[in-house]
């Protein structure tokens, strides 16, 4: 079975019915690149920057961090999405962030572009880092955790600051740098259709878009039993982001662990999402479902799921998409 998907590994994700699908890599340290690049990765859809971050006592300075993102952009051939720093809850570490007392919800707490925003030094430092790299390949920045437009604008406006500055002392930026938003809360799934107007593009992270929607500590094993793609209220919020992200004219992604489970793979098609991003060992099966799905059937299939209101009737829909 593997060796029939190494086949596919120069071709297209097209369906059956002529869409035509990307897939990306998640990646989390430079070497990854080729990893990706050899299980049939177009690109990075999330490039997880944490770890320059982690397990150590002292923060990583803009030098630093130049070379890990320039040796990243330049090995991979096609865009690379990076995230900017998720710090916090799930993710957390000796340095940079500030001496507060231990949050009780540290899921809900500082975290992520909160952090960011809060200490503009620390975001500074990676934006410039960040921007010194567009020069070597397609970069896109992505932010974390935002739950309102606000942070997005506000983030956005730091960037540009960013950009200026760095134009100014004579460095070479590359002109169109995109800049989106992670929707991983269910408030920024919900405002999605006005978020859509300022952000260059979305992506789902669905391993946090269900853990605040079924309000469920994704690193809690006493509740992981609720954990549930399928629920309803999170089929909603996917739906109406990707819903609103095309309304408003800009790609979306999903690079939640969702995206590379091949258990869903037709589901996320009729939902109408184009674009996925997983680890790339599951590159290749994805492809191979895509690639044996026809997209308009499933269209069609999904809207009767989503107006379901029989939750066994719509487990039975769902389970037919794959009959
Ligand atoms: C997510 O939340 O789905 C996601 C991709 O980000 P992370 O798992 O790093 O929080
Ligand atoms: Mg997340």
């Amino acid at each position: 079975y593997r060796a029939g998907l190494v086949r596919l590994k120069g071709r297209d994700a097209v369906s059956r019915d002529g869409l035509r699908a990307k897939l990306l890599a998640n990646i989390e340290l430079p070497e990854d690149a080729k990893v990706a690049e050899e299980n049939g990765a177009e690109g990075v859809g999330l490039y997880r920057t944490e770890f320059l971050y982690m397990n150590r006592k002292d923060l990583p300075d803009e030098e630093e961090q130049f070379d890990a993102y320039a040796r990243i952009v330049s090995a991979v051939a096609g865009p690379i999405t990076i995230r900017t720093l998720d710090l916090g809850a799930d993710k957390q570490v000796d340095s940079g962030r500030s001496h507060g007392p231990t949050p009780n919800n540290p899921a809900l707490g500082l975290r992520a572009i909160r952090l960011c925003l809060k200490e503009p030094e620390l975001f500074r430092t990676q934006v410039r880092a960040l921007l010194r790299a567009s020069k070597y390949g397609r970069i896109n920045i992505m932010l974390p955790m935002i739950s309102n437009l606000q942070e997005f604008r506000q983030a956005r406006a730091a960037i540009d600051t960013v950009r200026h500055e760095l134009i100014g002392e004579g460095h070479e930026i590359a002109d169109q740098i995109p800049v989106g938003a992670m929707i991983e809360v269910p408030a920024a799934a919900l405002a999605a259709p006005m978020l859509a107007r300022h952000c260059d593009f979305f992506s789902i992270g669905t391993n946090d878009l269900i853990q605040y929607t079924l309000a469920i500590d994704r690193v809690d094993d006493e509740v992981n039993y609720l954990y549930d793609p399928l629920h309803p209220a999170v089929l909603q919020l996917i739906s109406r982001t990707i819903e609103s992200g095309s309304r408003g004219g800009i790609p979306v992604a999903m690079c939640g662990e969702m995206a590379g489970d091949p258990r869903y793979t037709r589901l996320l098609l009729g939902l109408g999402l184009t674009e996925f991003s997983m680890h790339p060992a599951s590159v290749l099966e994805i492809k191979r479902m895509i690639m044996d799905a026809d997209v308009g059937a499933l269209r069609h299939a999904v809207q009767g799921i989503l107006a379901s209101t029989d939750l066994q009737e719509m487990r039975d829909r769902i389970a037919a998409l794959d009959a």
